[in-house]
């Protein structure tokens, strides 16, 4: 079984990109720069956006936080993202979720214009997703996508069974291995036999919130595992995979932690420089 090593994924792509910002900055004479705009002081928020600030210093990016309190107004951060828009040295924008409930997600999300919606949220961004337009993409299933081609480059006529439809996951899942001519088939809380849709599987990805449902003998011989579940436990942080069971099947599977989790905000990295050359255009 071949163990899908993120962090080094994830360090492999920081190199490419750091070396891609040198480039377009002799060429630009600017680097892409990311904004998050952090509401509150909700711990793993905090930690979430310091990471992501880290990562952004890497690889030469100009970046910057704005906090603001858990009971800022709607309005003034509205206002704040218009700004940005606005500002050419701002690449991407990022407003980092959870939001207080007296804020509207929708529309926070659907203020950032869409060629610096680096988080792939906003609807015209989705679109072009689906429609197989260029757009920016969500950063943890675009992780995934990429894991998955590191194991297997032509993933034409695969079946994949995507376990959870939300938003932020499996939707652009599918729609990523969609274009890559793969069978989709996408699952939800109300699939009726969820192991027979998965024994179907060339490749999985779990995108549930549900500690280990994914078991042993729901997974045939040679397939790829993807597993994007972050759950808390009494046994410390576990995916939404039974590792243990499942590695003895998969042809290959992700850790967690240690799997898709870096990708995520090495992906963000990219969509931040990815953003900048379509605004160079
Ligand atoms: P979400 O919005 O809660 O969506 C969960 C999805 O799973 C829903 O579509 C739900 O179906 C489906 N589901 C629930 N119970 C199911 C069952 N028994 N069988 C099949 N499907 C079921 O979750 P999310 O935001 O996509 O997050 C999923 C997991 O990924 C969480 O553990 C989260 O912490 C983690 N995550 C990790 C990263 C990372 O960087 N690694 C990033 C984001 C999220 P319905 O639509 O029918 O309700």
């Amino acid at each position: 079984m071949i163990l899908i090593d993120g962090k080094k994924a994830a360090a492999e792509l920081r190199e490419e990109l750091k070396k891609e910002v040198t480039d377009l900055k002799t060429k630009y004479n600017k680097v892409p720069g990311l904004t998050v705009i952090l509401i509150g002081d909700m711990t793993p928020s905090q930690i979430y956006v310091r990471n992501k600030e880290k990562s952004a210093n890497e690889v030469g990016l100009k970046s910057e936080v704005i906090k603001y309190p858990d009971t800022v107004e709607e309005e003034i951060v509205l206002k704040k993202i218009e700004e940005l828009n606005n500002d050419d040295s701002v690449s991407g924008i990022l407003v980092q979720l959870p939001l207080p409930k007296h804020i509207d997600k929708q529309k926070v999300i659907e203020k950032i214009i869409p060629s610096k919606d680096v988080d792939g949220f906003h609807p015209m961004n989705v679109g072009n997703l689906s429609s197989g337009y260029e757009s920016s993409i969500p950063c943890t299933p675009l992780g995934c996508y990429l894991l998955i081609k590191k194991i297997e480059s032509n993933l034409s006529g695969k079946k994949a069974v995507i376990v959870g439809r939300s938003n932020l996951n499996g939707k652009p899942m599918t729609q990523l291995l969609l274009k890559e001519n793969c069978t989709v088939t996408i699952t939800h809380s109300k699939t009726k036999d969820l192991k027979a849709e998965c024994l179907e599987a060339d490749i999985i990805v779990a995108a549930v919130g549900i500690p280990e449902l994914v078991k042993g003998d729901w997974v045939k011989k040679d397939t790829i595992v993807i597993d994007v579940g972050i759950n808390k436990t009494d046994n410390g942080i576990v995916g939404d995979v039974d590792f243990d069971e499942v590695s003895k099947n998969a042809k290959a599977l992700t850790p967690v932690p240690g799997g898709v989790g870096p990708m995520t905000i090495a992906c963000l990295l990219k969509n931040t420089i990815e953003c900048f050359k379509r605004s160079q255009i």
